[in-house]
């Protein structure tokens, strides 16, 4: 059962209803559930119980502090992308001994930091990143523990901006390369190279390009042990689908299984990095109802969220539910609106021609699977400020990150004195200069 869903006429998260947080913190604003959250972690965990490993948040999806600590607490690692993502899970409470770095582009500061930091495992997907790593490993007079990031050829059948596993996608060492890649590793003096990782997409919903891809991976490394190598780590990488719109994601259970028949003799250390499976269905999107504008061609519901809180429909066409939060009747007429935002850009548009019950000015709306890939990809485009976050906890929320003030949008600016700052426009606010003063 969903913990967004509807109690006398309304629409709650857990135990609040949502008009309740409206009045409190403002729309839009992304409302994540903690029991959603844990009890998907909790699923994930007792799925993969029986096998030797670790389960790595990929940060990504949803990089709140709250939400990656909802998971450290529970004993999850991390997979991050970034030094910005380090810094939050080790914030957050995840050890370093349980955090991975992966990324087609690390930086040699992001690696020194990673290094200085003794993560458990870089993941290094091409020979000059490898070189590079051994490089700053041995300027630090260490080793990076590192896995080699494959591209195992698979389509992942998936929407093509988030297919990663392809001969054609940026990720990965090339299938053809990898032995003499392996090879070159284990003779270098700043690597200690222990085994391989892959991901292949986000948002799979059928199995057989898993099945295809650890079939590679389990290929690759009884040939790498053949020619005398180690192999005794296996990163699987992340990409479980949720349901946006009756797709039929597999079982973890059932994933967990093509897991073992492909991989799970070879006696290595697993770990696994998804992300949206853990947090996408425990957050949405709440909005209200600017204007119902009738068009000539079609009507519109014009919404207080826009693009630049949540990008995945103009960017994938991604499709996102959206509920009344004050329940429909059900015998309510039901009409086609586009649901757009106020951002100048036609791409603005959360659903097209989305048959909807009666809506007026004022009402809000949730737009539902909003907890990945959300809050994390919000711009600042329009000079928006971005929506806060609250978590609820049963009867009690937390604001986990605050809206920002336009005193913080003013002070982000410099106008160089040259143009004649300081002439009392209103843009001038007091904290906007800085220390050039
Ligand atoms: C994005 C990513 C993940 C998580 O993907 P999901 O589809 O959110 O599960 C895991 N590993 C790597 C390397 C990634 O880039």
């Amino acid at each position: 059962m969903s913990v967004f869903a509807y109690r006398q006429g309304e629409l709650h998260a857990e135990a609040l209803p949502l008009s309740r947080l409206a009045a409190e913190v403002g729309t839009p604003f992304f409302c994540y559930s903690h029991a959603a959250l844990a009890s998907a972690y909790d699923e994930f965990s007792a799925a993969v119980a029986g096998l030797p490993s670790m389960i790595c948040y990929a940060l990504k999806a949803n990089s709140n502090l709250a939400v990656i600590a909802t998971f450290a607490q529970r004993g999850a690692g991390a997979d991050v992308v970034s030094e910005g993502e380090l810094r939050q899970a080790l914030a957050a409470g995840v050890p370093a001994q349980k955090i991975i770095f992966s990324g087609v582009g690390k930086t040699a500061a992001e690696m020194k930091f990673a290094l200085e930091t003794g993560i458990r495992q870089i993941n290094v997907e091409s020979l000059p990143e490898l070189r590079l790593l051994d490089q700053v490993a041995r300027g630090l007079g260490r080793k990076a523990i590192v896995a080699l990031r494959i591209n195992p050829d698979v389509d992942a059948r998936t929407h093509a901006k988030i297919s990663t596993g392809k001969a054609e996608n940026k990720f990965g060492i090339e299938l053809g390369h990898v032995q003499a890649a392996y090879q070159e590793a284990s003779g270098l003096a700043g690597i200690d190279v222990r085994g391989l990782a892959l991901h292949i997409g986000s948002q799979l919903t059928d199995l057989e390009p898993y099945r295809a891809a650890f079939r590679r991976v389990a290929e690759i490394t009884a040939e790498l042990r053949g020619v005398g190598l180690t192999v005794d780590r296996l990163d699987l990488g992340g990409g479980i689908g949720i349901a946006y719109r009756g797709e039929t994601p597999p079982a973890i259970a059932d994933y967990v299984r093509v897991v073992r028949e492909t991989v799970g003799s070879l006696k290595t250390e697993l770990a696994f990095e998804p992300g949206r499976w853990l947090v996408g269905n425990a957050g949405i999107l709440v909005s209200r109802v600017l204007f119902v504008k009738p068009g000539a061609s079609r009507d519109f519901v014009i919404i207080d969220a826009a693009m630049n809180d949540l990008i995945r429909p103009a960017l994938y066409d991604a499709y996102h539910a959206i509920l009344p939060v004050k329940e429909a009747a059900s015998d309510a007429p039901v009409k086609r609106f586009d649901v757009v935002g106020p951002i100048c850009e036609s791409g603005d548009r959360f659903a097209e021609q989305r048959p909807l019950p009666p809506l007026q000015d004022g009402d809000l709306v949730a737009i539902c699977q909003a907890g990945a890939y959300s809050a994390v990809m919000a711009s600042g485009y329009n000079s928006r400020l971005a929506a806060p976050e609250i978590l609820v906890h049963g009867h009690a929320f937390d604001i986990v990150r605050a809206r920002p003030d336009y005193q913080s949008l003013l002070a982000r600016d410099q106008i160089p004195d040259w143009l004649g700052a300081g002439s009392g426009r209103p843009g001038q606010a007091k904290g906007a200069r800085g220390a050039a003063e």
